[in-house]
C-alpha cells in the first residue's frame, strides 16, 4: 500500500508516522508514505497555493491548480472526470479530506485496505475549491462531525486506521478481527504471556458470543470492545471481575459478549 499526503505542512507528520504499527509497516515495506509538499507546484514568487473565495466571505481558499498538478505529477497521468484515476484504476483512491465529506467509518478503512494506492489531500484555511471534490477526488470524507484547523490530522487518522488492517501490519501482538467495529467478534488467542510473569487465565479460541456455531452463523453487527483488564487483581480496592479469572472459558466468553453488549448500549445506543 502506497500514500501519498498532500499538504501545505510537510513537517506535521514526522511524529505520527514514526512510532508503533506505522514505523514498522514502513520500515518493513507493508505500507510507503510520501508526503508531498503542496507549495512544490506553485509558480509565483510567492508560492501561493490560496485565494480569496468568489462572492466574498470570510478566509482564504486552496487554489485547484496547484492540487491537480500535485496528483498529476503523483500519479503520472492526466486527471480530471473522465481520465480521473480512481474512476480508471480501481485500486487507487484520490481522498479529499473535507468536514463536509461522507463520515469516515471502519467498513471505510477496511474498503481502503484493499487497495494498492491512496493519495489523501489536505485542507486548510476556509476549505478548498469545490472543482477539487468535483473532478478531482474520487471520494471527499469525513472523520467526524466536528470541524478542525487542517486536513493533516484527518489524513493521518485515515493512514493509521488503514494500515493496522492491512495483513501483516499488527504482527502478534493484536488482531484487527477482534475489536470494537470488527462486527464479527472473536476471542484472542494470544498467550499475554509476559517474562518473568505467571500466564493470565486465557480463554481458549471460542468466538466472543459464546456459540460454537461457524462464524457466517453469529450475528454481525458493530459491537463495541468488551473490557479489557491486567494486573493487578486489585487496584485501590476495585477488584477485576470474578469471571475473568477463573478460567472458565465458556464463562469468561459470555461475560466478554454481556459486558460489551452493555458498554454499546451505555456509551452508543445508536449501535445497540
Ligand atoms: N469551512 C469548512 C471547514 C474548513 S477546515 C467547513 O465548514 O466545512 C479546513 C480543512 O480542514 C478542510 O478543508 C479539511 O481538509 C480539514 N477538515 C476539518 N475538519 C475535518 C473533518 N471533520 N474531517 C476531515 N477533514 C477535516
Amino acid at each position: 500500500m502506497r500514500f501519498d499526503l498532500i499538504t501545505i505542512f510537510p513537517e506535521f507528520f514526522t511524529g505520527p508516522l514514526d512510532h508503533g504499527i506505522l514505523r514498522r509497516a514502513r520500515e518493513t515495506g507493508l505500507v510507503g508514505v510520501n508526503v508531498q509538499d503542496l507549495r512544490e507546484f506553485t509558480k509565483d514568487r510567492h508560492r501561493s497555493v490560496d485565494d480569496r473565495p468568489f462572492g466574498g466571505g470570510e478566509g482564504m481558499v486552496l487554489k485547484p491548480e496547484p492540487l491537480f498538478e500535485a496528483v498529476e505529477s503523483l500519479l503520472g497521468c492526466g486527471v480530471g472526470d473522465a481520465s480521473k484515476p480512481g474512476a480508471a484504476d480501481p485500486k487507487t483512491a484520490i481522498v479529499l479530506m473535507s468536514a463536509a465529506g461522507k463520515l469516515f467509518r471502519q467498513e471505510t478503512a477496511r474498503r481502503y485496505a484493499q487497495l494498492e494506492r491512496i493519495v489523501l489531500i489536505c485542507g486548510r484555511y476556509e476549505g478548498v475549491d469545490e472543482r477539487v471534490a468535483e473532478h478531482l477526488a474520487t471520494e471527499e470524507i469525513s472523520i467526524g462531525d466536528f470541524v478542525l484547523s487542517g486536513g493533516e490530522l484527518p489524513a493521518m487518522v485515515v493512514v493509521d486506521a488503514v494500515t493496522r488492517l492491512i495483513p501483516g501490519a499488527l504482527g502478534n501482538e493484536a488482531s484487527s478481527q477482534n475489536e470494537s467495529f470488527s462486527a464479527i467478534k472473536q476471542e484472542s488467542t494470544a498467550s499475554g504471556e509476559r517474562a518473568g510473569q505467571a500466564p493470565l487465565p486465557q480463554p481458549e479460541a471460542v468466538n466472543a458470543c459464546g456459540r460454537t456455531k461457524p462464524e457466517s452463523a453469529v450475528t454481525n453487527y458493530p459491537l463495541l470492545d468488551f473490557p479489557h483488564y491486567t494486573r493487578p487483581a486489585e487496584y485501590r480496592g476495585w477488584g477485576v471481575p470474578e469471571v475473568l479469572i477463573g478460567g472458565n472459558h465458556a464463562e469468561v466468553a459470555k461475560w466478554r459478549r454481556a459486558a460489551a453488549l452493555e458498554k454499546t448500549r451505555r456509551n452508543r445506543p445508536d449501535l445497540a
